[in-house]
């Protein structure tokens, strides 16, 4: 086994924590997965981490020269402090960092899901050979991270990235965050579900659901948008327009050279990079729909623990923009 520096990333994003030790190269050497239990509190989560970092690092660990976890936000980066995320309920200002630090006696580095997934894609994924590039995510919400010039953009507090609550429909429908007319409500996953239960009683989604579970989900409405169904063909493109009015915004502000798309709802990749290409084409501006491209995430689920492990080498390795591959 290489000798040379081995990283540890957590990844608490998923519907579980996972966990893997990795070098350098991004080569995952050892993996864990286990529940995350949110109900048992922050405490038994905490004492879980520690219980399987230890385990990932058994043997190796004068070789571990750090661990990063990738944690749903808001959170603060800098402090290491979880605010209070919807999706880890009970957990209200947890400053997790510190809690890792004093029992593993090994640094931490925290990091925004969404954040650590585009830093590992960038790394390690779809995102190689481009200075400047955008992850996106598609699945119950709506997420990105971005790697600008090289590196990844926290901003002034590391709360940026949430294109997911920019607003793309003043008149929108209410969104998770208290406002509306955001893309996370108009564009996730959640969202296409939700329009699928309400379309019209003759539309083949209900079909497809009932067969499958009785409850809509967005894998329905593309199901039959492939079976061509007018009603799911209405939703999908409706969807699409929003991300494409979301997208072009960061394209015309940051001039990525690539779009790295992730997350649940990519996996209907055969209908929705087609309609998104059509419809960027319709938002951008002429130079910008020659410069960026539009890719499928490459990493899958490894995205996060991969790019958390990477938070802690050559973040200054810069790649130039427009390198040959
Ligand atoms: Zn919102």
């Amino acid at each position: 086994m290489t000798m040379k520096g081995l990283y540890v990333g957590i990844d608490l994003g998923g519907t579980k924590i996972a966990g893997a030790l990795v070098d350098r190269d991004g080569s995952i050497l050892r993996r864990i997965r286990l529940e995350t239990r949110v109900e048992q509190g922050p405490q038994a989560v905490i004492d879980r981490l520690v219980e399987s970092i230890d385990q990932l690092m058994d043997g190796v660990r004068s070789t571990v020269k750090g661990v990063g976890v990738a944690s749903p936000g808001p959170l603060d980066s800098r402090s290491g402090v979880v605010f209070s995320p919807p999706n880890l309920p009970g957990w209200v200002n947890v400053p997790l960092r510190q809690a890792l630090e004093d029992r593993l006696g090994i640094p931490v580095k925290l990091e925004n899901d969404a954040n650590a997934a585009a830093w590992g894609e960038y790394r390690f994924g779809a995102g190689q050979r481009k200075g400047t590039m955008i992850y996106l995510t598609v699945s119950t919400g709506v997420g990105s991270g971005l790697v600008l010039d090289g590196r990844l953009f926290r901003g002034e507090n590391t709360f940026a990235g949430e294109i997911g609550h920019t607003i793309v429909d003043p008149e929108g429908p209410p969104c998770g965050c208290g406002r509306q007319g955001c893309l996370e409500a108009l564009a996730s996953g959640t969202a296409i579900a939700k329009l699928g239960q309400t379309a019209d009683p003759s539309s083949s989604i209900h079909s497809l659901a009932a067969e499958d579970g009785g409850v809509v989900r967005a894998e329905h409405v593309f199901q039959a948008y492939r079976m061509g169904d007018a009603h799911a063909e209405n939703i999908i493109r409706q969807t699409v327009r929003y991300l494409a009015i979301g997208l072009s915004n960061l394209i015309h502000i940051f001039n990525p050279g690539k779009i790295v798309v992730g997350g649940g709802v990519s996996r209907a990749g055969d209908v929705l990079f087609p309609l998104l290409q059509e419809q960027l084409d319709r938002y951008l501006m002429a130079p910008f729909r020659e410069t960026c491209e539009v890719v499928p995430a490459a990493l899958g689920e490894d995205a996060g623990v991969l790019g958390a492990a990477a938070l802690w080498t050559d973040c200054g390795q810069q790649v130039v923009a427009g390198e040959p591959a």
